[in-house]
């Protein structure tokens, strides 16, 4: 999707200033003196920040698997150690981490970039991990038909790292799979655990 140069949400069609005066709001909240130096452009800087990386609720994933082949390859299909930021809806703050994915084609394949960008749209989104796991699942599920998915995702949650029990270090881990128990136990066997980032 082409930008509008983050003067405005171009499907919802809220100007950045809006968000700008959210932001000096919250600055003005805590105290803060929102016209000081080295505040001054802040609130323009989070705005297109936020409208850039929110951008994902703007895009359908669908579309990502479009261009599919033909293919005679009904073996796992598996990529692992895929780099992913999100945040989470609770607080707005972010969740780093690393997803590790697979499916079994049922005839049709994709380029592997287009599963890393499902990954990717979604997380361009407020979120929390067992939804993102899921709609990653199920898109990529029921787009390919294929016969067996399987997502694993790993992260930190810095809403956990900096308030309330401020755990550094302490990941989530969550999963989702669809499709046929056999193709399951495949893709995982093919997920080695010892070279998966984010466990460690
Ligand atoms: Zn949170």
């Amino acid at each position: 999707m082409k930008r509008s140069g983050f003067q405005q949400n171009p499907v919802t069609n809220v100007p950045l200033q809006s968000m700008m005066e959210a932001v000096k709001n919250m600055l003005i909240a805590i105290g803060e003196n929102p016209e000081r130096e080295g505040l001054k452009n802040t609130p323009k800087r989070v705005g297109e920040f936020y409208l850039d990386f929110f951008s994902g609720l703007n895009e359908d994933p669908k579309l990502e698997l479009v261009t599919e082949f033909d293919e005679n390859h009904y073996e796992p299909v598996i990529v692992t150690n895929i780099e992913f930021f999100s945040v989470c809806e609770h607080h707005l703050l972010p969740f780093v981490g690393y997803a590790h994915l697979g499916y079994i084609p049922s005839g049709k394949v994709v380029g592997v970039s287009k599963l890393v960008r499902v990954l990717d749209i979604f997380s361009r989104r407020p979120q929390i991990q067992e939804r993102l796991a899921d709609q990653v699942v199920d898109t990529i599920h029921n787009e390919l038909v294929s016969d067996s998915t399987y997502v694993f995702l790993s992260a930190e949650h810095m809403c956990m790292t900096l308030r309330g029990v401020r755990k550094s270090g302490s990941h989530i881990v969550t999963s989702a799979e669809r499709g046929d128990k056999a193709g399951l136990e495949l893709i995982k066997s093919g997920i080695s655990i010892d070279t998966l980032k984010g466990l460690e």
